[in-house]
């Protein structure tokens, strides 16, 4: 993985969530507080102003800048767990000037682990924890098992989907919609379904063939 990479990445996830901002605006309205399309959108915005920064430096600093940004623009109470993600993948990086797979499965891990300490959440609280903890889990296992990319990218795929619409029948235990009870199930939680566009959008990314990339 190098930057440039990271930086096409950045540009698919903000052209996903803004080709599903009235699924996740409409999704927050129903059990939040109507926010999240706007804070994830100013996330992104900023992102992509930034990647001539982000382009000059090696991963691990380029995660940590991303994260660090996104403390001081995103609001919510998901602005400091996705800031807090990216500064985890980024120091986990560290050090590396072309993290291996294995190195970011570690390294998303890590991110994922820094948003369940932080939010003090775990599986089946209807967060995006419910599709980033299995989508996790699965990506330590795939690459373990030395699975090639193409492959990889399709069950991740299909996991961040499944997991994402599994959140629809749960009640949530953590965040705003946890005043709902019972309400709350019936949707979708907003935060899983933008990570699972996020997710889809960056597996389809990087099979996208550019040598100069390096996704291997
Ligand atoms: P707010 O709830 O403050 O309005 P957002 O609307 O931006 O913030 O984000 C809501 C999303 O944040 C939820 O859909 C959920 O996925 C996620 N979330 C909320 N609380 C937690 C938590 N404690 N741990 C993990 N994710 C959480
Ligand atoms: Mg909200």
């Amino acid at each position: 993985m190098n930057s440039l990479l990271i930086t096409a990445c950045l540009r698919a996830v903000h052209a996903a969530i803004v080709r599903h901002e009235s699924d996740i605006e409409s999704l927050d309205r129903a059990i939040g507080d109507g926010d999240h399309y706007l804070n994830v959108r100013r996330g992104c915005d900023v992102l992509l102003a930034m990647q001539p920064q982000i382009e000059t430096l090696p991963p691990g600093a380029a995660f940590e800048a991303i994260g660090m940004k996104l403390l001081s623009t995103i609001g919510g109470a998901s602005g400091p767990l996705i800031s807090g993600f990216f500064i985890a993948m980024g120091k986990t990086l560290k050090g590396l000037p072309e993290p291996a797979r294995a190195d970011f499965a570690r390294a998303f891990a890590a991110g994922v682990d820094s948003i369940q300490a932080r939010g003090k959440a775990g599986l089946g609280e209807k967060t995006m924890l419910d599709v980033l903890i299995p989508v996790s889990r699965l990506l330590t296992e795939l690459d373990g098992a030395g699975m090639p990319l193409p492959e990889i990218c399709s069950r991740i795929t299909a996991e961040a989907t499944s997991t994402m619409l599994s959140t629809r029948d749960m009640v949530a235990t953590k965040g705003r919609a946890y005043s709902l009870g019972e309400r709350a199930r019936g949707h979708i939680d907003p935060g899983s379904k933008t990570c699972e566009v996020a997710i889809v959008a960056v597996c389809a990314e990087v099979l996208t063939p550019d040598p100069a990339r390096s996704a291997a």
